[in-house]
């Protein structure tokens, strides 16, 4: 069989192997002049440091089969994402944590008496959290969320986190200990040589042919036996049921000598600071020497036309539309939606390979 897989990110490099594997001829097409879509890595040029240039990834997941996938196409390092966010002045630590409960209220709690007090401060009015800020003050309570959440979620959003749900806070631990490691999950680290030699390892195989710089167009659909679209939903609907919306990051990159902030992630909780966070990258790489440096201020705003989506919204609106698309999309026979555009879910990377996993093997029983 011939497959024609659109987008050359974790969800197309991974289908594409597991068919090529099967011995499916697979051909993977990008429009960008790159593999590994919002995940590429690249040296910056000046410095030779690892740029992630669509933002910062962390690997982590709790998932060993994916673990072991990613792991065979290429090192990874240990690395523990231990955030900060400046609030007002003063840094703090993330997740939500002892520490910052401590310095927070200028308190010296126990892992109890914190709990004790957090759930005194909590919201008792709230039993079921129908969003974002309910989620956070029947758990926080209003300081914290003020101080860390409100306005950071406002800046990520462009919403009232009265409008998001609460499964996006849900991302976020908070802890009565001391651990300040970002995510809970077993295995984290970052690729040795950046995640673009990773996924050029997952597509490197006979039966894979890539090329760049290609936008589908289509009289592809007849080329091909089955198609697997990793791009937008909407997109391949040409809009027909509206357009889903999504947010857009830009980066301003700046240059230093020595170390601009001594971490690799320090979040800006404040609203007026229009950015989000400013990511280090060569913090990201401890195990590297690097006399420069490079810094990123990140900003969210709308994904208009021209613009590269990254999160997807998800409000009520695009819910009605995306069940429209859902049902186009079961109509489409010869087409496989997949990853975080062609699914429009607002899912991490481990998660995005697992589902690519079980979509390819599901494509590979279905053309034997
Ligand atoms: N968030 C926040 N303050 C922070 C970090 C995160 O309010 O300092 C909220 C924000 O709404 C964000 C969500 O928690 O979208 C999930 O954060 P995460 O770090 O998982 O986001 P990602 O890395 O996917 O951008």
């Amino acid at each position: 069989m011939k497959f024609l897989i659109v987008g050359s990110g974790f969800t197309g490099a991974v289908i594409a192997r597991k068919l090529a594997e099967s011995n499916h001829r697979v051909f993977v097409i990008d429009q960008r002049n790159h593999i590994a879509g919002n995940c590429f890595t690249q040296r910056d040029k000046e410095t030779n440091i690892m740029e992630h240039v669509y933002g910062p990834h962390i690997f982590h997941t709790d998932d060993e089969e994916v673990w072991n996938y990613v792991n065979q196409h290429g090192e990874f390092k240990p690395f523990v994402n231990r955030v900060k966010s400046v609030v007002k002045g003063e840094v703090f630590s993330l997740p939500v944590n002892l520490h910052t409960i401590n310095q927070f209220y200028d308190k010296s709690f126990s892992p109890k008496e914190a709990k004790e007090f957090i759930e005194s401060i909590g919201d008792a009015s709230i039993e079921n959290p129908q969003n974002f800020e309910e989620q956070a003050l029947k758990f926080i309570g209003v300081d914290l969320y003020e101080a860390f959440f409100k306005g950071y979620t406002v800046k990520q959003w462009g919403l009232d986190p009265k409008q998001l749900p609460a499964s996006i806070l849900k991302r976020l631990p908070v802890r009565f200990n001391y651990d300040d490691n970002y995510f809970s999950h077993k295995y984290q680290g970052i690729p040795e040589h950046g995640y673009t030699e990773i996924i050029h390892s997952i597509l490197n195989h006979e039966n894979i042919q890539v090329e760049l710089n290609c936008a589908f167009n289509e009289s592809m659909k007849s080329q091909f036996d089955h198609i697997v679209w990793s791009g937008k939903l909407d997109e391949w609907f040409n809009y027909s049921e509206g357009k889903l919306s999504y947010r857009t990051l830009k980066f301003e990159k700046y240059y230093d000598y020595g170390d601009f902030q001594g971490n690799a992630v320090i979040n800006y909780g404040d609203e007026d600071i229009p950015y989000t966070r400013i990511t280090e990258h060569k913090h990201f790489m401890p195990w590297e020497e690097h006399k420069r440096t490079i810094y990123f201020k990140e900003y969210s705003s709308e994904c208009r036309d021209a613009d590269i989506p990254y999160y997807p919204v998800r409000l009520a609106n695009d819910k009605t539309i995306l069940n429209k698309y859902l049902s186009k999309a079961n109509n489409e026979e010869n087409v496989t939606f997949a990853g975080r555009l062609g699914t429009y879910s607002y899912m991490d990377m481990d998660v995005t390979i697992r589902e690519a996993i079980n979509i390819a093997e599901k494509l590979v029983s279905r053309f034997i």
